[in-house]
């Protein structure tokens, strides 16, 4: 893949890049490591005021970075800037917070008594160089909540982008320089996914989070198996969400558009499979649909825009590949299904809402990637449970119930790293961050997520 900036709204190629060759690499590994001799050993009050006047400039460059998304991978340009600042309150919430989570830990005289030990105390250390390989569709965000913990742990980041937002990548590079942190704390690494083996093999690099498909995380944990390297992976999701009758199907039923085509439907943490009680099915399914067709669909760059187009011709290409697959397996689509007829430029697509999804469709077992929904109808509890759990991802979850015996079920029962009941699923700083089965493994975010990247030190004082 090409290092460009190609914008999907239009299909032009608007600025390429070359990528690192290896002796810059090599420049980048050395000087990463000699950072991390340095900020491993800063004060946290330190890394708090870099880290927060990371922020503020941040804000300040809102608007910029917002038309820099939006022209890089067509979100619209009113979600990009609330990414911007998105990442720059996680950046203050981890300013305020990463000394006490990773505060050192006393267990108690009587736990400690069998282990012979007058006093022992756990520290929690950075590990060093820390590799993130990034997705493009929330291209700050994605970053920022691996670098913000990271940094304040006193890890330092090798950023590998997705090859089409390479302006964001060198905006935060030039971010976190800007703000003062000393130069090799943070660097972003131009270069292809050919690359990242040889990076990842450099014992100067400790681990490596990676966001993004399955078939990348496969390849980089496989990589760091074969190096005995700690990984987090966050990979694709198809989150069910659930409605029973005793929601509100109203609300329910706005929800569920904003959840399916929030960032043109390209989110892993999208509602996509849409599991709907008998009772309430066809109310569901008809203010659903409608709510999806009323969207407004083109030009990102419109403050009125609510879905812009996908991010590459692939993604389009792939989506399209889905759709048709279910139609032409039986699938009806009660609103979409195509590519808009007036956006004759760009990869758009339609919002679509397919019913009579049946398990030998491509799409009942692949992440749709784009704003379309599948919907299935189901009898009872146990039936809603059975169809959410059928998917080889468990990312998050959505559920819509007044019932506490309900509740409990879901939570007891669903296959998910998150179960969000009467709301859709969004990630926030105090909050885990991560999914099980094909989604990943690990957490971001919160104190489980700053303490992925640290050494769990155990002191003990004969
Ligand atoms: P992708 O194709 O897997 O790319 C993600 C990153 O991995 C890019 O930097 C890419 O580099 C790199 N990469 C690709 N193949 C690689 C390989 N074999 N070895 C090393 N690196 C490799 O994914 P995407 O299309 O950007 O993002 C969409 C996917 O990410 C969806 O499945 C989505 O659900 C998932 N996602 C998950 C989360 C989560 O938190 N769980 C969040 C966002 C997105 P190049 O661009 O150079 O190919």
């Amino acid at each position: 893949m090409p290092i460009a900036t190609v914008n999907p709204a239009t299909g032009e190629t608007l600025k390429t890049f070359d990528a690192l060759g290896a002796e810059e690499i090599e420049r980048r590994l050395a000087l990463a490591r000699t950072a991390f001799e340095q900020h491993r050993t800063t004060e946290f009050g330190l890394r708090a005021e870099l880290m927060n006047r990371a922020a503020d400039l941040l804000e300040q460059d809102q608007q910029d970075i917002a038309r820099t998304m939006t022209t890089e991978m067509g979100k619209p340009i009113v979600a990009a800037r609330a990414e911007a600042a998105k990442c720059a309150k996680a950046m203050r919430w981890y300013a305020g917070h990463a000394e006490e989570l990773l505060a050192d830990e006393h267990p108690s005289a009587a736990d400690i008594k069998d282990a012979g030990a007058s006093r022992a105390s756990v520290h929690y250390r950075p590990l060093g160089v820390v590799l993130a390989v990034m997705p493009w569709n929330f291209p700050l965000w994605q970053v920022v909540r691996f670098a913000a913990p990271a940094l304040m742990a006193g890890n330092v980041g090798l950023l590998k982008h997705a090859s089409n937002v390479p302006q964001t990548a060198l905006y935060l590079e030039d971010l976190f320089r800007r703000a003062g942190f000393p130069e090799g704390c943070f660097q972003t690494l131009l270069v292809g996914s050919g690359a990242v083996e040889s990076i990842l093999r450099d014992p100067r690099v400790a681990a490596a989070t990676l966001t993004g498909s399955e078939p990348a995380g496969r390849s980089v944990a496989a990589v760091a198996g074969d190096e005995v390297k700690k990984t987090v992976l966050e990979l694709g999701g198809s989150d069910p969400f659930v409605v029973m009758p005793s929601a509100d199907i109203g609300r329910a039923a706005r929800t569920a558009v904003t959840a399916r085509v929030q960032n043109n439907g390209q989110s892993c943490i999208a509602a996509k499979r849409f599991i709907v009680h008998t009772d309430v099915y066809d109310a569901f399914c008809e203010r659903f649909a409608e709510g999806m067709r009323q969207l407004s669909v083109g030009d990102p760059m419109q403050e009125s825009t609510d879905v812009g187009p996908l991010a590459s011709e692939q993604g389009r290409t792939d989506l399209e590949e889905l759709v048709d697959d279910a139609v032409r397996l039986g699938a009806t689509a009660r609103c979409g299904g195509q590519r808009p007829e007036k956006l004759d430029r760009g990869w758009y697509y339609e919002p679509t809402v397919l019913t009579g999804i049946t398990t030998g469709m491509r799409i009942h077992h692949e992440e749709a990637f784009g704003p379309v929904a599948t919907v299935y109808l189901v009898g009872d509890l146990d039936e809603a449970v059975s169809v959410a759990n059928d998917s080889p991802f468990g990312l998050s979850s959505n559920v819509w119930t007044r019932d506490d015996g309900e509740v409990r079920r879901f939570v007891r029962d669903l296959e998910a790293g998150g179960v969000f009941f009467n709301g859709m699923t969004a990630s926030h700083p105090a909050l885990p961050f991560g999914g099980v089965k094909r989604s990943g493994y690990g957490r971001e975010l919160s104190g489980h997520g700053i303490r992925e990247f640290c050494n769990v030190t155990t002191v003990w004082h004969g």
